[in-house]
């Protein structure tokens, strides 16, 4: 007779270091009705051959949480759940061949100091004392981390799996889910050994998650990869080092050449992210088998040879060692190479936490931070990195393949702030994108949609080399100046497709919005900043809401937002509403014409009545096409944001172009946009405006309309308001050097960390390194000294008055 449930609060699908995290993590949240269905044996995926690594390190703040939390739980797992686990904290040796690779280590070590982790840069001698069988040629330094190590992988789930059964979670081993239906609001799991029926499901099929994604209809955006590791015999030199010193080597990943190498008893371990790397059932010919449980590819040598041969010449000892054994697994991407975890989109009820190529070191948090999700709707941790709605429409197969490669082939890879990864492009073109292209666009996807960066000249070095640095300076810095500058002193337009757009419209539109926002909802032929708020108060989004009627309304919001704004309008729209909620991003598009001359153009081709002030919107034909011009200005200047009819884009890009000559018109990219802002302190999203940081904090009180009777998050910022404030939004000015500072460069007052920042741009407008952040609130004092850490150097920053740096008091934007 089957053992399974016939209901579960929560099933679970998938038995691997995930599938166990997530069901630890839900049984301590007290949701023990809760049911994990493994298809084979626990581990059976690739958590059974993983090598087990367990680095903190990240370049991304979330990750880096993510993989700190797992590191502390796993110190303590053992004893927890009583399960005796291998787990050795061996410290690691990050090498560094340059100075760009330094620079990325120093501010690891920021991040991670204010995360509470001591890492640390060591010298080529400190290495050296560190890993005494390690030749040091073309290293410039390192990074030790002392809390990296490696755990048993099996052991790591068993135990999780074992906590959880302990307060009352099932597992339910040999039972394949081979189909889900909805019935009556709950999911329907099928298997063979009979169904299940849940409040909610969870994907955590490792590479298998594209597979179980299709019972939901999901296209979940990954691909798999063949990922080897090496073993080696023992070697007695290092035996004998290592019982005399009584340790093991600490784990060295020499990202540069991209491989790590682990002692392994008294062996090693090499495991390389190789640049020839090879897909694996992508094409008909190599097509996915149904189960491939606690099994390997062939093993696949040769693509490992220059990479073996890198290692020995770094450390000669492995060169004496035989080779005793290949492990070459399946492990999944996605296109960013960051996993999946969150909302599953466009399917109720249901949740993804799958596809980790970095599953075992990542276990814990992930687990965390599912079970925050399915029991609390949001997480502690501002998780966008990894929300599986940061993907649309555009995630084909062939992008999700071009993608896969590229991470996995640049796994070690430094992400430069002027670098645009060149895979699985042009998915989304605007309908100008010929002639911009023409006009010397240097391109970047939003959502998929291609948008100039900035406008190459003739002669301009656009090659990949010239993106490799953290600095200002580039062959870009003279031409976003240029765009700037043509901005403020005459007019600029920029290409904008893919901003999304969503039609509310129907009797009691106003009120349900009005309910959602913190602030008040416009006045018809009106448009207004909008801050949606969790209930704990934090920031969810930021729209444009532009009134078209009393009850008709489009929300404008960013293009990357599309899917994660939607679901959270969708999510709280009554079932029985009057009004409809329609996504018609795809309708439109639009095009930001701004700067002192931008009138005089719109005066030469449009009907508009050009006197209409600031924040508002109006009806206005150009080139005999109707379009919506808004009196608005990211950019912070005199300016309208052009919406119209996807197919009038060309049209009216071209008169206004026209017109734009003799009024010094340029076109201008994203790169300038970025700077332009930052000058008027306006917010972007999943940098300044995220769930880490509530309304309050992000300065924002004047979009809260307290007298409104109530709204999402009220209760939490009138508390928040009462208590006072901990942190607060300042803009800064920062005596950079040659870098601005990136996000998350921490703040500093008196030898102590004080805060972070959230961007960092230069101003051309002003001549000065800006950064936004989130400061003390009591340091929050214009005119007051601190100083913030970029990139390991501290520089002295002034707490800039609460107004733009840029004309403070909106006449340019007003005039
Ligand atoms: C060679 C190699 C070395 C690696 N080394 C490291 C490392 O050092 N550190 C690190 O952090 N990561 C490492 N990884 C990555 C790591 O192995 C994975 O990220 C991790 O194991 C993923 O765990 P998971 O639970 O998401 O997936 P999996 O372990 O693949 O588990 C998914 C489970 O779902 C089950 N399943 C699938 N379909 C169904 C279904 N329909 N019904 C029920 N069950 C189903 C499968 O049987 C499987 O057990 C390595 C990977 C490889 C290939």
């Amino acid at each position: 007779m089957s053992n399974l449930p016939s209901h579960a609060r929560v099933v679970i699908i998938g038995g691997g270091a995930i599938g166990a995290s997530s069901l630890y993590h839900l049984a301590k949240a007290g949701w023990t009705d809760c049911v994990l269905l493994e298809k084979n044996e626990l581990t059976a995926g690739s958590t059974w051959h993983a090598a087990g690594n367990v680095p903190t390190f990240s370049s991304s703040w979330s990750i880096m949480n993510m993989q700190r939390y797992s590191a502390s739980l796993y110190r303590e797992l053992g004893v927890l759940v009583d399960y005796p686990m291998n787990y050795h904290v061996t410290g690691s040796i990050r090498l560094g061949h340059s100075k760009e690779r330094l620079r990325e280590f120093k501010r690891v070590v920021g991040m991670g100091r204010y995360q509470g982790m001591d890492l640390d840069i060591l010298t080529p001698d400190e290495i050296r004392s560190r890993y005494p069988f390690l030749k040091t040629h073309e290293l410039m330094g390192a990074l030790y981390d002392p809390y990296d190590g490696d755990i048993d992988p099996a052991q790591l789930t068993q135990g999780l799996a074992k906590g959880a059964r302990d307060m009352g979670a099932k597992i339910i081993r040999f039972c394949p889910v081979t189909g889900a239906r909805r019935e009556n609001d709950e999911w329907v799991i099928t298997t063979p050994q009979g169904e299940i029926r849940c409040e909610y499901v969870v994907n955590a099929a490792g590479y298998y998650a594209r597979e179980v994604g299709k019972m939901f209809g999901r296209a979940v955006p990954m691909m798999v990869m063949s990922h080897q590791y090496i073993l080696f015999d023992e070697i007695p030199e290092l035996a004998a080092w290592s019982k005399e010193v009584g340790h093991k080597l600490p784990l060295l990943r020499d990202v540069d050449s991209s491989y790590y190498l682990r002692q392994e008893k008294y062996g090693m371990n090499l495991g390389p992210y190789e640049r020839n790397c090879r897909a694996h059932w992508t094409t008909p010919d190599d097509p996915m088998p149904e189960d491939f449980s606690f099994q390997l590819f062939p093993d696949d040598l040769e693509r490992l040879d220059w990479y073996l041969n890198d290692a020995v010449e770094r450390v000669p000892i492995l060169g004496t060692a035989g080779l005793s054994r290949v492990i070459n697994g399946p492990i999944p991407y996605a296109p960013d190479g960051n996993p999946l975890i969150g909302p599953m989109p466009g399917v109720p009820n249901a949740f993804e936490a799958c596809v980790f190529t970095f599953g075992i070191c990542q276990a814990g948090g992930a687990g965390k931070v599912l079970a925050e999700w399915v029991t609390e709707g949001q997480t502690e941790w501002d998780m966008w990195s990894c929300d599986p709605r940061r993907y649309t429409d555009y995630t084909d197969q062939d992008y999700c393949i071009a993608k896969g490669m590229e991470i996995y082939g640049h796994e070690y890879a430094m992400h430069f702030p002027k670098h645009y990864w060149p895979a699985g492009r042009n998915k989304k073109l605007s309908p100008i994108h010929g002639r911009i292209a023409a006009l010397g666009a240097q391109f970047k996807p939003y959502n998929g949609w291609e948008r100039a960066m900035w406008y190459a000249k003739p002669g301009d070095d656009t090659s990949e080399e010239a993106t490799q640095t953290w600095g200002r300076e580039g062959p870009w810095a003279k031409r976003i100046e240029e765009e700037c500058l043509a901005v403020r002193d005459a007019a600029g337009i920029l290409d904008l497709p893919g901003f999304s757009r969503f039609r509310v419209k129907g009797e009691g539109a106003r009120e349900w919005l009005s309910g959602l926002i913190t602030g008040r909802a416009p006045k018809p032929g009106r448009i207004g900043l909008a801050y949606f708020a969790d209930d704990k108060g934090r920031i969810v989004t930021e729209m444009s809401v532009m009134a078209i009627e009393e009850d008709f309304f489009f929300l404008i919001t960013a293009a990357t937002a599309q899917w994660h704004d939607f679901e959270w309008l969708q999510k709280h729209r009554p079932a029985d509403a009057a009004f409809t909620l329609d996504d018609v991003t795809t309708n439109f598009s639009c095009q930001i014409l701004t700067g002192p001359t931008s009138r005089d153009i719109l005066a030469g081709v449009s009907d508009a009545d050009l006197s209409k002030g600031w924040l508002t919107h109006q009806t206005a034909q150009i080139a005999g096409r109707y379009c919506q011009l808004v009196r608005v200005s990211f950019a912070g200047e005199l300016g309208w944001e052009i919406h119209t009819k996807a197919d009038d884009t060309a049209a009216i890009f071209d008169v206004v172009s026209d017109a734009g000559q003799r009024h010094g018109l340029k076109p201008f990219g994203m790169e300038a946009l970025d700077s332009l802002r930052i000058e008027k302190g306006y917010r972007a999203w999943k940098g300044d405006l995220s769930t880490d940081y509530t309304v309050l904090q992000g300065g924002l009180e004047r979009f809260v309309d307290w007298a409104k009777p109530s709204f999402k998050g009220k209760a939490a910022l009138e508390r928040e308001k009462q208590q006072g404030v901990i942190k607060r939004f300042v803009t800064l000015t920062v005596e950079a050097g040659d870098c601005d500072a990136p996000y998350m460069s921490t703040l500093w007052f008196g030898g102590q960390v004080v805060g972070e920042t959230t961007s960092g741009n230069w101003g051309y407008r002003v001549g000065k390194s800006i950064a936004l952040g989130m400061l003390r609130a009591d340091l929050a004092v214009p005119g007051l000294e601190i100083e913030v850490e970029i990139f390991g150097d501290r520089f002295k920053a002034t707490v800039e008055p609460d107004q733009p740096l840029w004309d403070p008091s909106n006449e340019r934007l007003k005039a």
